[in-house]
């Protein structure tokens, strides 16, 4: 079965084809840091890392890339207003966003590229547009002269005759069209700058996204996405300087997400109607999070409110709770050598909700229909185990099968699967060596050879080195 995806660009459903066999190369556009990372956000990245999973899921490599914007005017003046320096106050932000996407579960960009790492490249990008004839300089920095792209509006559909529309060259503005936007910014006392043909400045915003995503991931790539604020005019943007620049299509399938909703309003920075990351997760389990925005589908909007949330961690611990029944029945579970009615019709609904839940991720990673059939799962399994004496192991197996793929998919009872379990354990594992250590500082060597033994036991062999107990895992 292929995957539909919906295209901005082409405004339908496609079938998704990635350009090189078995492999999906995807860009999504970063965020700047200058502020804590808010609930806004993490819908959009949460939307691209289950989008990202469910690629790999179907066997996939997905290579995937994320810019940090770590200069541009708002990290300047909010600097101006905090007394910090520019970098450093992107530092420490870039660093809680990646914090805050690993609590959230958001599995890491294979690269990180940073603008402030990258402004050779830019300059050359920007010197190739200059040389093909896109690109002038004016007094106050480089301009990429849109009325030179053809195709320029083909993503937005906005129209270059609307654009000028009232539009005018502000004074002291050196760009000959209004239209026209800054692919470098000379630089004005006091702020951060680089070295450049057109003197010290700085890149404009839109250019650092094609320089980037090019360098790593080709002059051609799968896909590229971000909300839908981006659409106009950062990614219309993007694309007349790569295609200008390189005479040939960019990026295959343009995915944009909806907004997450505050009374009406888009949450934003701006707005000051946001909650933070940070904020919500001392309040909520990640998960709740995960699947407060998985009831949605990626390009609807999203509403934020209290009881959408509640809604959400109400059907987590439904779910968790149906996990907790298959494990404790598994215990005393029988092995199928024969199938009664229950078994049967069980056996029905899993495949049924599997089948509904692959298709609706298929079509354009429909999470929201995705999640109804996970709960029709649920919901059979309960109803078997209600309605057996002794479930047969076949049974539950094959609903924990399906559980442990959405697991791995929505990144959800990640608490109930492995990983974290095997976090567990070496927390358990590095008390008990601590433990042993303090023993053994008391000459209670008795209790600490025990210990030791014990542990070799269960497959944890202990070594005393002069830098301390090392332990490592071995076969028994
Ligand atoms: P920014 O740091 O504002 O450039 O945003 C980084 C990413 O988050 C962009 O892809 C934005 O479209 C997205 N984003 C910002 N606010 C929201 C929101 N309220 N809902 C969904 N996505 C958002
Ligand atoms: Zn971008």
């Amino acid at each position: 079965m292929a995957i539909r995806v919906y295209n901005t660009l082409t405004r339908r459903k496609e079938e998704f084809r990635p350009i090189r066999e078995g492999e999906v190369r995807m860009y999504v556009c970063g965020p700047t840091v200058y502020d804590y990372t808010h609930l806004g956000h993490a819908r959009t990245y949460i939307a691209f890392d289950v989008i990202r999973r469910y690629l790999e899921h179907r066997g996939y490599t997905v290579l995937m890339v994320m810019n940090f914007t770590d200069i541009d005017d708002k990290i300047i003046r909010r600097a101006r207003e905090t007394g910090e320096d520019p970098r450093e106050l992107a530092e420490r932000f870039l660093r809680y966003f990646l914090e805050d996407m690993a609590s959230l579960r958001v599995k890491p960009a294979d690269v990180y590229p940073r603008v402030t790492e990258h402004i050779d490249d830019i300059i050359d990008f920007v010197r190739k547009l200059q040389e093909k004839g896109y690109a002038y300089e004016g007094s106050d920095g480089v301009y990429f002269e849109v009325g030179k792209f053809g195709d320029y509006g083909k993503l937005s559909g906005i129209r270059l005759e609307d654009l000028r529309k009232g539009a005018r060259v502000e004074p002291g503005e050196g760009k000959k069209n209004p239209e026209d936007f800054a692919l470098w910014k000379k630089a004005k006392p006091g702020e951060p700058k680089w070295e450049s043909p057109w003197g010290e400045g700085r890149p404009g915003w839109h250019i650092e996204c094609s320089t980037m995503s090019t360098k790593y991931l080709g002059e051609s790539f799968d896909i590229h996405g971000g909300g839908n604020d981006l659409i106009f005019p950062h990614h219309e943007n993007e694309i007349a300087q790569t295609e200008a620049c390189t005479g040939h299509e960019w990026v295959r399938y343009w995915l944009h997400t909806g907004f997450l909703m505050v009374n009406g309003e888009k949450m934003s920075k701006s707005l000051g109607n946001f909650v933070t990351v940070r904020e919500m997760l001392r309040r909520y389990d990640p998960e709740v999070i995960r699947l407060f925005v998985l009831q949605r589908h990626y390009r609807s909007p999203l509403d934020y409110t209290e009881e959408g949330m509640e809604h959400a961690k109400n059907n987590l611990e439904r779910l968790y709770n149906t996990l907790e029944n298959i494990r404790v029945a598994m215990k005393e579970a029988d092995i199928s050598f024969r199938w009664e009615k229950e078994e049967f019709e069980a056996y029905e609904s899993i495949r049924n909700a599997r089948k509904k839940f692959y298709e609706a991720m298929d079509d354009d990673f429909n999470t929201a229909e995705a999640l109804k059939a996970v709960f029709e799962a649920s919901t059979a399994v309960n109803r078997y185990l209600s309605d057996v004496e002794r479930p047969k192991e076949s049974i539950l197996r094959k609903a924990m099968e399906f559980f442990k793929a959405v697991s791995e998919i929505f990144g959800l009872f990640e608490d109930y699967f492995r990983e974290r379990k095997a976090e567990n354990e070496e927390a358990f594992i590095e008390l008990l060596v601590e433990v042993r250590s303090r023993l053994r500082r008391e000459r209670n060597f008795e209790l600490a050879d025990e210990i030791r033994a014990r542990l070799r036991e269960l497959g944890i062999q202990l070594e005393d080195t002069p830098k301390g107990t090392v332990w490592k895992r071995i076969r028994v």
